[in-house]
């Protein structure tokens, strides 16, 4: 594609400049005249856009300025993203993407990314050809269903994707031309949004499950044709959609979800800083997850495959972890187990109550994925403090509201032994004269690095191992300073080094199972590091 010119160029934002453009591209490219006669570099355009930043008075404010900047000037928009991860991952992604999930019709500028209708049954491929690019190397696709923790929000559910892809870029490394947001509108059963006249999907309730899985089969089909290099990311899904996409596709493309998968591999994360605490070894583990649904079968299922690869048998990894929903404890002579939780279904006396059960199973780690706030009380922290010297205490759901207890309250009822991570952030805690810091078990830290993996090495599928290398590299990323506050995650100010880390360390698992579409190099980390996007103007002349 040539490169267009004069007010074209201005508005085509992988190319756009804006102000940085020199004095030969603006001759060259018809510019004279279009821009002030100033020319700043990308450094002097990010004080610009930061001072600009600065003056609005709401993160929502914020996340619309910056994608305005995404649609004007993508090299500016990532430029401002890497200069300060900590801040702009929460603005880009979690939490702010929430809200701007809740408004999405309110505040929408321009498009992006491509809306695929299941009222388009036999038209994907038709579609798939209308985006620009030819070689798209990841899709982000959503059904809107599930967008955190805030429920089924139609076509509003776009966010997700827009902002997962824009870290695959800022702190993954994959370039921004290969990446598309997609949004499968299959109708929304949220009345409120079904009723705002601004809403910009379909305006119909959610197709049945029948529809919807020969449109994913068409989508998923029409992609092997149009992009053969794509991996598909599925990504908040509601949860027996996301199980059951997952098992049809894993193993027949690139594909997998994040929410499944992702969130495993940062759970597993979590537990192997935290062994670097508690000195045990994984393998003397046992695990009892609170909410037995799509995110906790998916760690449980990581956990057992880590634990075989501690040399232990199929049942004896699977007898120790334990979940408990609703109804108790899962136990083989349950009526109904759904399928995913058959594996862990244990074949002992029902348990309801979650302190007995801590008491009998005397697990080492507690972890919560039941939406339930408040859940671990003080009750239930405190039978984790008498039958663990370091109990870990892991309160994964979001947001902060259903977070199954705080940092503070961990702290507090174990008397500084717990080692403490959650889903939604918690400012440090002061706790017997120190200072306590929280880790977030956030997805950031795995999936940008296995989208980097699968982009430097041409993956064709995307394997369990790949997610337990990423585990593993970012558990290494935790430092003894990091470990004497009590943080097992790495901090976000760091996270390139980290994924970059990660990346590697998944790489190396896609060449050694025979999954690469390159030949293995020599420096792997050189390797890869080299592929990484950098945000900086290319020379046009
Ligand atoms: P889900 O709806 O599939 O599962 C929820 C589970 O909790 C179900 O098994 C349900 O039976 C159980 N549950 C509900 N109420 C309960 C109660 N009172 N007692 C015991 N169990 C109860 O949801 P999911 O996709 O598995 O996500 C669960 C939570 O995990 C959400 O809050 C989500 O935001 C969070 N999550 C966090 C991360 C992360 O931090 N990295 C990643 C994924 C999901």
């Amino acid at each position: 594609m040539s490169t267009p010119r004069g007010a074209s160029l201005l508005h085509e934002p992988r190319l756009n400049k804006s102000t940085a453009f020199n004095k030969d591209e603006r001759e060259a490219f018809g510019l004279l005249g279009l821009l002030p006669e100033g020319i700043d570099d990308l450094e002097t355009q990010l004080r610009r856009a930061m001072a600009q930043l600065d003056a609005k008075t709401t993160d929502l404010e914020r996340y619309i300025y910056l994608s305005q900047l995404q649609d004007t000037d993508e090299t500016l928009f990532y430029r401002v993203l890497v200069s300060d991860p900590a801040r702009f991952l929460p603005l880009v992604y979690t939490p702010t993407v929430g809200e701007a999930c809740l408004r999405f019709g309110h505040i929408m500028r321009r498009s992006r990314g491509l809306y695929l209708s299941v009222e388009r049954r036999g038209r994907v491929r038709e579609v798939l050809r209308n985006w620009p690019e030819r070689d798209v190397r990841f899709i982000v696709v959503t059904s809107g269903e599930r967008i955190l923790g805030l429920g089924d929000l139609g076509a509003n559910g776009m966010g997700i994707p827009i902002g997962k892809l824009s870290l695959y870029t800022a702190v993954g490394g994959v370039p921004p031309e290969y990446t598309l947001p997609v949004l499968v509108d299959s109708g929304t059963n949220n009345e409120t949004l079904l009723a705002d006249p601004l809403y910009l999907g379909l305006r119909r309730p959610r197709a049945p499950r029948e529809e919807l899985d020969a449109f994913v089969e068409e989508f998923v089909t029409a992609v092997q044709a149009e992009f053969p290099k794509c991996c598909i990311q599925f990504e908040d899904w509601a949860g027996p959609d996301a199980v059951r996409l997952l098992a049809r596709y894993r193993d027949r493309v690139c594909c997998f979800n994040d929410d499944i998968q992702g969130t495993a591999a940062v759970a597993l994360a979590g537990v192997l800083a935290a062994l670097r605490i508690t000195g045990g070894r994984l393998a003397d583990q046992r695990f009892l997850f609170f909410g037995a649904g799509s995110a906790a079968t998916g760690i449980a299922g990581l956990l057992s495959e880590a634990l075989r690869r501690e040399g232990l048998r199929d049942e004896d990894a699977r007898s120790r972890i334990f979940l408990v929903d609703r109804r108790g404890l899962i136990t083989r002579d349950r009526e109904t187990i759904a399928e995913y939780q058959r594996p862990f279904a244990q074949a002992r006396p029902a348990v309801t109550d979650l302190v007995t059960a801590i008491e009998e199973l005397r697990p080492t780690a507690l972890i919560g994925l039941s939406t339930v706030g408040g859940a671990f009380d003080r009750r239930v922290v405190g039978a984790m403090a008498r039958v663990n010297e370091r109990p870990m205490i892991f309160p994964f759901s979001n947001p902060t509201s259903h977070s199954e207890c705080s940092a503070e309250d961990a702290y507090a009822w174990t008397d500084g032994r717990a080692v403490f991570a959650s889903g939604s952030p918690y400012p440090p805690v002061r706790h017997g004269g120190r200072t306590l810091v929280p880790g977030q078990g956030n997805n950031v830290y795995i999936f940008p690095a296995i989208g980097m993996a699968v982009y430097a090495t041409g993956a064709r599928r995307v394997s369990d191992e790949m997610f337990v290398a990423a585990a593993r590299g970012v558990a290494e990323e935790v430092t003894q300073s990091d470990l004497d506050v009590g943080l097992i995650f790495p901090p976000t100010s760091s996270i390139a080094g980290t994924e970059l880390h990660a990346a590697v360390r998944v790489a190396e698992v896609v060449f050694d199972q025979g999954l690469a579409a390159v030949p293995r190099p020599p420096d792997l980390a050189a390797y890869v590091a080299a592929q990484a996007y950098v945000p900086r103007y290319r020379s046009l002349v």
